[in-house]
């Protein structure tokens, strides 16, 4: 994909990318303090392992087969490496033009994949002078995680397809199972991987999502956005006929007429079919057919762009069926002449172009790589067809070619590394076709001729001589937005390798950046883990010591280091690093945090943590080693009451528990269900609250003194949302019909009186302005809730506030302050102040004006329950997620600045940044 699409809403799972696989940057082990600093590591420990991710310098005899000379290697160190040879599969080998050789081996455990494990073997020389090299990857150590499923098949499909809130979406959508995976970290996690596909039933927009259910749980565990919208299908051409390899002339899109390669059919006909290269290329004209009609395998109907006579006609160039057709060529040759690679699968496989797609009806304007074709959008407006830019041809099929070695996970920073990947090569392809020089104004642009107006610069996806870095440009996103940045962190990365090109000679930064992809990088690495494998691969191609140090000053001029994370300036403290951003709700009260998250790479990651919000002493673990996950909790700063879900002795089920926070009590049960689902605990002394959802009906339960939770009936057809639970009183937000219209009332209930002592009904559509209301807390001897128009998706909501009693309202923030909340903006309070997130720009849907930065990233602002404008709570620059007041001023939340999730904590507002 070329450029960020715009997330459907139809998927609500958040995404629990960087849990697993929020690998930070390795330490790189110290030097001898008199050695000249060498620019490639000897040595780079694993991070969440003890396997290594890179060892390099070795010159050790390896003989017989390569992969049988490679496994032989692993088990005679098993010191060095830690690696198990038996739980390796080999993934395929590289034979470079120079006869080295990458064996690629695969992780299983219990013969299942490991999520992203791969460990690679380089080799040198020939039979008795065979040696190794280097070896390096991602293998995990830790893993007993169990290799049979306990949730049914069925069931886990069904949680795959839950992954799509959208009623209307989820009935169209398909999860297709691709197997069984072991999700790593800690002691790992299995899964069950499904590509769920849905249509955006507004836009039309296809969408595909990778999501792993665990198969022990019945958890979501992970989910993002796919790379590639269509599954792979065969996407081999057939001619027909008995085609003869011809040349014609045809149309560019810009008129001219060029000289294309194609075949002559028996009938004397001529089609866009290229015979001239060991892969055939063959490009389709969809004639402004949906881009859905060319899913997966190509409709039996599909013809490539044919001409009765060897002069292709105009619709051949304004399609952009020539441009892509030459731009595929022309790709071919740039892999096979610089690279000695042979097409996208290294095994001239064919290469097909599908042009002048649409999209709902609509122009299509994007372009992307399916798994196993090219697809362009007809452009249409401002654009011309997207095969007009040869930087975007170069870029879509460079996906091909990731896809077929390094296969980086498109989440986060491997997937930055994709785009960027992608991005060096549009341009490194599209400067060596044209003959253009490093320093011509356009040769850094990418996707600069696809515009029919407007400058170059105006019209680029993104310029890789923007001088981006990590300390100062990092975009702190969570996997909601780009999955985690894929795009928009891309040009870090990408300004490094064309830096590289630009001060080494281009071929030898070409060589050095493909050799890193192909025969160095895994799926999981991160920007560091990128730097590294460039390094190496550097340095197995022979450059010099100068050279090296060349390319190790761009990776430095662009903030790619290790522990750059911790240059970026905050004003928080880190209470827990690496913190789920989608199960792990941060609660606080009186002094302590409470959240779900890991405290190392080799516990599990899935259980529930306590500590004190000073950060002075080591969180303590609360919830039991049970497998289950552990999460969505709440504190009243003694005690804790959370949700597990997964399965024990009695089978799949949901169940409330609760335990003092000092982690030596006993963890009491107050209630258990397979088939209703509990939410919105809340604590306070000896009172435990809940909802419970049955058959579509949310009820409020209560327990007190850990007996058996009992139900607060609410009137016929009334439910509850948002409950909040202090000192003998509940609350929550009320809602129920009146005709077509929904009511919401933020709602106090006496525990002891056991009657609703106050009820504020939001403006249900009798005044001038109609409102709902959301976010009930009670604090301060109040209620406090959001009062928010109603079908005004953009609206600011005003913060109110009611008496306990009954008795009246007031205004605590105006809706019309400035950044008062908006839809979805998450409250919490403690008795003195208000903390909430305010979302200036919806991360689901367009980019705002100027495009993401991390200023339009939501962030937490503060104001006292007594009144007063609004005051940033931290200046960290990245999203700031999930705030939990604790006592006073003090919140706690999830950071992103660093790429994290961190579960970090500051003591009062920041007040100006
Ligand atoms: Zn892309």
């Amino acid at each position: 994909m070329l450029r960020r699409t715009r997330t459907p809403h139809a998927f609500g799972v958040a995404t629990a990318a960087a849990v697993v696989l929020a690998l930070a940057a390795p330490p790189a082990l110290a030097l001898p303090a008199d050695a000249a600093p060498d620019p490639v590591p000897a040595l780079v420990a694993g991070q969440d392992t003890a396997a290594p991710q890179l060892v390099t310098g070795l010159s050790e005899p390896a003989a017989g087969a390569p992969a049988d000379a490679a496994r032989a290697h692993l088990a005679a160190h098993p010191d060095r490496y830690r690696v198990d040879p038996g739980e390796l599969v080999e993934a395929g080998s590289e034979r470079d033009a120079d006869g080295r050789r990458t064996v690629r081996f695969e992780q299983r455990h219990g013969g299942i994949p490991v999520f992203g494990a791969q460990y690679l073997v380089h080799l040198t020389g020939e039979g008795a002078a065979q040696r190794v090299e280097s070896v390096g990857g991602k293998y995990f150590t830790g893993l007993s995680a169990p290799t049979s499923a306990t949730v049914p098949d069925a069931a886990l499909r069904e949680l795959a397809l839950g992954a799509v809130q959208d009623a209307r979406a989820r009935a169209g959508a398909t999860a297709e199972d691709r197997g069984a995976v072991v999700l790593p970290g800690g002691a790992g996690r299995l899964a069950r991987h499904f590509t769920v596909r849905t249509t955006d039933p507004a836009g039309g927009d296809r969408a595909a999502r990778e999501v792993y259910v665990d198969a022990v749980a019945g958890v979501v565990a992970l989910a993002y956005d796919a790379r590639t919208p269509s599954p792979a299908g065969d996407a081999a051409p057939s001619p027909g006929g008995d085609p003869q390899p011809a040349t014609g002339t045809a149309p560019d899109v810009h008129g001219n007429s060029v000289k294309v390669n194609a075949v002559r059919l028996p009938d004397g006909g001529y089609r866009l079919t290229d015979l001239t290269r060991h892969s055939v290329i063959t490009t389709y004209d969809a004639a402004g057919r949906d881009a859905d009609d060319f899913v997966g395998a190509l409709p039996a109907d599909a013809v490539p762009a044919a001409s009765p006579g060897p002069d292709f006609p105009a619709a051949t160039g304004t399609s952009g069926a020539t441009d892509a057709h030459l731009g595929a060529g022309a790709v071919y040759d740039f892999y096979r002449d610089r690279l000695g690679r042979d097409g996208l699968d290294g095994k001239g496989g064919p290469i097909v172009s599908v042009v002048n797609v649409t999209s709902g009806g609509k122009p299509y304007a994007n372009a992307y790589w399916d798994g196993t074709k090219m697809v362009y959008g007809s452009g249409g407006g401002a654009y011309f067809p997207f095969s007009a830019a040869l930087d975007i041809t170069g870029h879509e099929m460079t996906h091909g070619v990731v896809a077929h070695t390094a296969n980086l996970t498109y989440l986060g920073q491997s997937g930055a590394m994709d785009e960027a990947l992608a991005d060096y090569f549009g341009n490194a392809i599209q400067v060596t076709a044209r003959g253009l020089s490093m320093n011509d104004p356009k040769a850094a642009l990418l996707g600069e001729d696809k515009c029919r107006t407007g400058t170059p610069q105006a019209c680029a996806d993104r310029h890789l001589d923007d001088h981006r870095t990590t300390v100062a440009d990092y975009l702190g996103a969570t996997g909601a937005l780009d999955n985690g940045g894929v795009h928009l962190n891309s040009p870090v990365f990408a300004g490094a390798l064309w830096d590289i090109r630009r001060t080494l000679d281009p071929l030898t930064a070409d060589r050095v950046v493909y050799r890193a992809l192909a025969d160095y990088l895994t799926p999981l690495d991160d920007f560091v883990d990128g730097r590294d494998a460039v390094l190496a691969a550097g340095r197995s191609l022979g450059l010099s010591r100068a050279q090296l140090r060349t390319v190790a000053a761009a990776f430095d001029a662009h903030g790619i280091k290790a522990g750059w994370q911790h240059r970026i300036g905050t004003d928080s403290r880190t209470l827990l690093p690496d913190v789920s951003g989608s199960m792990s709700l941060p609660a606080a009260a009186d002094g302590h945090w409470v959240a779900m998250g890991p405290i190392s790479g080799r516990t599990d990651r899935n259980a529930l943590y306590t500590g004190p919000t000073t950060g002075r002493t080591a969180p303590v673990r609360l919830s039991p080693d049970d497998g289950r996950y552990h999460s969505y909790a709440a504190t009243d700063g003694a005690g804790a009451v959370w949700i597990a879900v997964g399965t024990d002795a009695r089978g799949w089920g949901q169940e409330v528990l609760t335990a003092p926070l000092t982690g030596a009590g006993p963890v009491r049960s107050l209630f258990h269900s397979a088939t209703q689902q509990p939410s919105g605990v809340q604590v306070s002394g000896r009172d435990v609250a809940f909802l419970v959802r049955d058959a579509g009906r949310t009820g409020v339960r209560l327990s007190h003194d850990g007996a058996p939770a009992v139900e607060i009936p609410l009137p016929e057809g009334h439910g509850a949302s948002d409950l909040t639970l202090r000192d003998g009183l509940l609350g929550w937000t009320e809602s129920w019909h009146e005709g077509e219209q929904q009511v919401t009332a933020p709602t106090v209930y006496s525990i002891a009186a056991g009657r609703v002592t106050a009820q504020y009904t939001a403006h249900a559509g009798a005044g001038a302005r109609p409102s709902e209301a959301y976010g009930t807390r009670l604090a301060g001897g109040r209620l406090l809730w959001v009062d928010i128009p109603r079908e005004d998706a953009g609206a600011h909501g005003s913060i109110r506030s009611g008496a306990l009693d009954g008795s009246g309202t007031s205004e605590v923030l105006s809706g019309d302050a400035p950044n008062a909340p908006t839809r979805g903006s998450l409250i919490t309070a403690s008795d003195q102040a208000v903390t909430y997130r305010a979302v200036p720009h919806s991360l689901l849907g367009p980019a705002p004006a100027g495009g993401w930065t991390n200023a339009a990233l939501p962030k937490l602002w503060q104001v006292p329950l007594a009144g007063g404008a609004p005051q940033r709570v931290s200046c960290d620059r990245g999203d700031q997620d999930q705030p939990a007041a604790d006592q006073g001023t003090r919140v706690v939340w999830l950071d992103a600045t660093g790429g994290g999730p961190d579960l970090v904590v500051r003591d009062r507002p920041a007040v100006t940044c």
